[in-house]
């Protein structure tokens, strides 16, 4: 059972790090990035607010983010076998909301691993990624709010020993290889 914590910019390799390390350790990858933008395909209520806020570039109101993450920590696949979050805290408010949520429901997250890679990289990465919201408007505020909204979690982070930065500037291989090696077994 392992709960793993991930943070980094948008574009430094979460998504594809967290999937590979979703797949070699069998737990759920868990990304409020994935769940939101199915959400905006149904078109439930949750995507119909959430909507313009992603397509801007901006955080979606915590208040729309915390109910939904509280729901998917707690379904059978996650207190089972355990998981991954990627995309999840993105402030310092969501960090104090998980811990919260994590000692009421008896769990505790393992590590957290903060992936790095140079702004320089990131604007060639997302440029090249062609997602919905990958346009330039939208990945120079996306970039903003990391540096303004989520680069603070690392703090928040940073006074507990589970803290371990990572270099996502290398290829998948060996990103996946090094993560491997500091994720307890
Ligand atoms: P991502 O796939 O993680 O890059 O997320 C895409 C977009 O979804 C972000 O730009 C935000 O608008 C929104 N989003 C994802 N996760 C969160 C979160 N934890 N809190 C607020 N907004 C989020």
């Amino acid at each position: 059972m392992r709960r793993l914590i991930f943070l980094g910019p948008p574009g430094a390799g979460k998504g594809t790090q967290a999937k590979r390390l979703a797949d070699s350790y069998e737990i759920p990858h868990i990304s409020t990035g994935d769940l939101l933008r199915a959400a905006v395909v149904q078109q439930n209520e949750l995507g119909i607010k959430a909507k313009g806020y992603m397509d801007r570039g901006e955080l979606v109101p915590d208040s729309l983010i915390l109910d939904m993450v509280r729901d998917r920590l707690t379904k059978l696949d996650a207190t089972a076998a355990g998981w991954i979050l990627d995309g999840f805290p993105r402030n310092v408010a969501q960090a104090e909301f998980l811990d919260k949520l994590l000692s009421e429901i008896n769990q505790e997250s393992d590590i957290v691993l903060n992936l790095e890679v140079p702004d320089e990289e990131l604007v060639i990465r997302l440029l090249g990624r062609g997602r919905a919201d990958d346009t330039e408007d939208t990945i120079r505020r996306r970039l903003e709010v990391y540096r303004e909204q989520t680069a603070p979690v690392i703090g928040y982070y940073r006074h507990s020993d589970r803290l371990v930065s990572v270099n996502g500037n290398l290829s998948i291989e060996e990103v996946t290889a090094q993560l491997q090696r500091v994720v307890p077994c």
